[in-house]
C-alpha cells in the first residue's frame, strides 16, 4: 500500500499528561481519512505535529515516505497544504488579494491561476468584498483556497466543518471531494461530526485517549458508521 502519512509509537506527553501514548496511522494515498474521535482524544495534537507546529516526545512519522526526523521533510511538507484553528487570512484584504499574498510567499509566478483557484473553492464572484465581511464557510473555503496555493497532493483540515451552517456544511463537502476526486487530493480530515464523515471519508481511524484504536476502509464499516462507533469505542458520544 502506498501511503502518504505514517505514525508509528507517536507520543505527545504535557506535565499534566498525554495527548499522545503511542499513535500509529496510515493515510493510503487517494483517500479522503476520517480522523473520528471525542474531545480530548488527540486528533488535533497528532495534526499539530504532522504540520510541525509542535513535536513529538518520541515516535515516527513520515510524510510523502520521509521521515519526520529527516531533512527531506521540509521538502515533503512543500508537497502539502494545512488549516488548522483559524484559517490564516487577512481580514482587511480581498480573497484574491489574500492569494496574491500566498502566492508570494510561496514564490509562485503564476497569478493568472488565482481566478481557477477561487472559482474552485467556490468564491469566484467575491470581487472587492473584504474577507471580514464574509461568512464563516466562505473564510473556511478562502483558508482551504491558501492551503491549495502550492499545489498540495496532501491536505490536512482539522474540524474544517465546525461552526458552519447547513449551506455551508454542503458546500464544504463538494469542494472536498471535487478536490479529491477531480485534483486527486489525498485529504485527511478530523472532525468529531459522525454524520458528516459518514458521507465523505473513503477511510477511518478511531481515536481514543492519544491511541488508534481502528484504522479501516469505510467499505468494511459493515453496519453503518455510529453503530460501529459505539461496539468500538463504547460509552456516551459526546456531541
Ligand atoms: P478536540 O476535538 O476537543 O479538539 P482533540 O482530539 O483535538 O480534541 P487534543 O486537542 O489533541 O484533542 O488534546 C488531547 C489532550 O491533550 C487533551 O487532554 C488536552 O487537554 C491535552 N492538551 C492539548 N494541548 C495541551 C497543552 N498545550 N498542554 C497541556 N495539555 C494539552
Amino acid at each position: 500500500m502506498d501511503y502518504v502519512l505514517t505514525a508509528e509509537e507517536l507520543y505527545k506527553e504535557y506535565k499534566g499528561g498525554r495527548a499522545l501514548d503511542g499513535l500509529s496511522l496510515h493515510v493510503p494515498r487517494g483517500a479522503i481519512y476520517g480522523l473520528v474521535g471525542k474531545n480530548g482524544a488527540g486528533k488535533t495534537t497528532l495534526i499539530r505535529i504532522l504540520c510541525a507546529l509542535q513535536a513529538p516526545t518520541a515516535g515516527e512519522y513520515t510524510i510523502f515516505g520521509v521521515n519526520g526526523r529527516d531533512r527531506g521533510i521540509l521538502q515533503a511538507r512543500g508537497r502539502m497544504g494545512a488549516v488548522v484553528e483559524a484559517p490564516a487570512v487577512y481580514q482587511e484584504l480581498t480573497a484574491e488579494e489574500n492569494l496574491r499574498i500566498q502566492y508570494e510567499v510561496l514564490g509562485r509566478r503564476e497569478p493568472d491561476t488565482i481566478p481557477g483557484l477561487l472559482e474552485l473553492v467556490g468564491l469566484g464572484d467575491t470581487g472587492k468584498k473584504k474577507v471580514k465581511n464574509f461568512s464563516l464557510g466562505m473564510r473556511q473555503r478562502l483558508g482551504i483556497a491558501v492551503a491549495l496555493a502550492g499545489e498540495p497532493e496532501l491536505l490536512i483540515l482539522d474540524e474544517p466543518v465546525n461552526g458552519l451552517d447547513p449551506q455551508g456544511i454542503i458546500e464544504m463537502r463538494r469542494l472536498l471531494q471535487k478536490l479529491n476526486r477531480e485534483k486527486g487530493v489525498t485529504i485527511l480530515i478530523s472532525s468529531h461530526i459522525l454524520d458528516e464523515l459518514a458521507k465523505l471519508a473513503t477511510h477511518y481511524g478511531f481515536i481514543d485517549k492519544g491511541r488508534m484504536v481502528e484504522e479501516l476502509a469505510a467499505a468494511d464499516v459493515g453496519e453503518g458508521l455510529e453503530k460501529h462507533y459505539m461496539k468500538l469505542m463504547g460509552g456516551d458520544w459526546d456531541e
